[in-house]
């Protein structure tokens, strides 16, 4: 499937009506969300759902919470994302929402949001645990793997690898679900995931080790990648989004396309680094990026950026 180049802010706030005038050609919102769509198709641009998975209220859903190593729920902080997924009726509702959104709506893409084991990662200094170690999730490891391993220590000691492994598959099968979802509605709708921003090897391999985010077993689900490149939140420099790109053809496989979410309060540094020679971002994203366009100054730094991408694509 080939993959237009979107451009635009990621956010439900309004836009000015001659925002497509500085390059802006989509919007990103979260869920299904009717005021939106109908400003989308006022301006002329296309709609793109941020679509909700794992993630959710632990204090209204304390079942949710996942079991740490120590047998303890996890330590969470505001940012956390995943849950216990051997939660079967609250799978069956997130899968009823995104169908449900489906039979009335008609995005241009869908973004599976929080498509991970635990953590959070918004962060210089993360607070990385195992989980989910539930009697359940337990279970389910040993008897889809065979093996004989029924204590998180025993896990971790001696199967870490096929755990390791075990969690990157229920993800990515999660993913195909609910692409083939989309897809059975919408065969031409995009399916985007939002990616933790580390490299297969940092924080002793935590992209695979605690998200369970593998791009080689995603592929098949997912058309278009995007890493959340909020640098001043991560403690990193404006060419973080850069250094990124040039890198990923290490890690993401050559058909599948990548798309960075730049943070509003990163620009216009990271954009313009952005936009320099090197492996380019399919489009881009801008969270909180409405306000941009409120100011021409600013919104004639994206419209350039914009173009400098799709001279280079
Ligand atoms: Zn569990």
């Amino acid at each position: 499937m080939s993959i237009p180049l979107l451009f635009g802010p990621y956010g439900s706030a309004q836009l000015p009506p001659d925002v497509s005038e500085y390059g802006v050609n989509a919007v990103w919102f979260h869920g299904f969300n009717e005021r939106a769509f109908s400003d989308c198709s006022e301006r002329g641009l296309d709609a793109c759902v941020e679509f909700k998975t794992f993630r959710a209220d632990f204090q209204k859903h304390p079942e949710l919470i996942p079991i740490g190593a120590d047998g303890r729920p996890i330590r969470y902080g505001r940012l956390v994302q995943g849950i216990c997924l051997s939660q079967k009726d609250h799978l069956a509702e997130i899968e009823a929402q995104l169908l449900d959104g489906l039979q009335t709506f008609k995005p241009r893409g869908v973004w599976l949001d929080y498509l991970t084991f635990a953590g959070w990662f918004e962060t210089p200094e993360p607070d990385l645990q195992e989980s989910c170690f539930c009697p359940a999730c337990i279970a389910d490891f040993c008897q889809t793997t065979g093996l004989d391993a029924t204590t998180p220590e025993r896990i971790l000691g001696s199967y870490a690898e096929e755990w390791k492994a075990h969690k990157c598959r229920k993800i990515a099968d999660y993913a195909l679900r609910y692409s083939a979802i989309v897809k059975s509605k919408l065969p031409e709708c995009i399916v985007g995931a939002y990616m933790c921003p580390w490299t297969p090897e940092q924080f002793d391999g935590a992209l695979t080790r605690i998200f369970a985010q593998d791009y080689n077993m995603l592929a098949e689900a997912i058309d278009v990648f995007t890493p959340l490149i909020y640098c001043k939140k991560s403690g990193r420099g404006a060419g973080w989004g850069r250094e990124w790109l040039d890198r990923s053809p290490e890690f993401v496989p050559a058909d599948r396309n990548v798309q960075l979410i730049l943070d509003a309060g990163d620009l216009p540094d990271s954009l313009a680094e952005t936009a320099t020679p090197g492996v380019q971002s399919r489009g881009i994203q801008v969270f909180a990026g409405a306000p941009l366009f409120q100011d021409p100054d600013k919104a004639i730094i994206f419209r350039q950026s914009v173009e400098a991408i799709r001279r280079m694509t």
